[in-house]
């Protein structure tokens, strides 16, 4: 009768109260860090330097933010790298 796509309706806390968050991936921020959502209750997790999962708070937000900064910036100097030593 339920199909598994359709959202409940009824208030998502009390969904999450009774069968428990249902967190996906909504941001990868650096290999090893990423941001989860909970698909009924908006609630955010992140994981913190020790790889356990942690509510996201806006001081995380913000420290993720640097992450990705720095992890992309990392990335376009990898990439850079490797012309540079294709072409020598
Ligand atoms: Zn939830």
């Amino acid at each position: 009768m339920q199909k598994s796509t359709q959202k409940p309706n009824f208030i998502p806390k009390i969904y999450c109260n009774l069968f428990g968050h249902d967190y996906e991936v909504s941001k990868k921020v650096t290999y090893y860090v990423k941001e989860y959502t909970c698909r009924h209750c908006q609630k955010q997790l992140t994981t913190n330097s020790n790889g356990h999962l942690i509510e996201l708070t806006p001081k995380f937000k913000e420290i993720n933010a640097i992450l990705e900064r720095i992890h992309e910036k990392r990335n376009v100097r990898s990439r850079e790298k490797m012309v540079v030593s294709s072409i020598y």
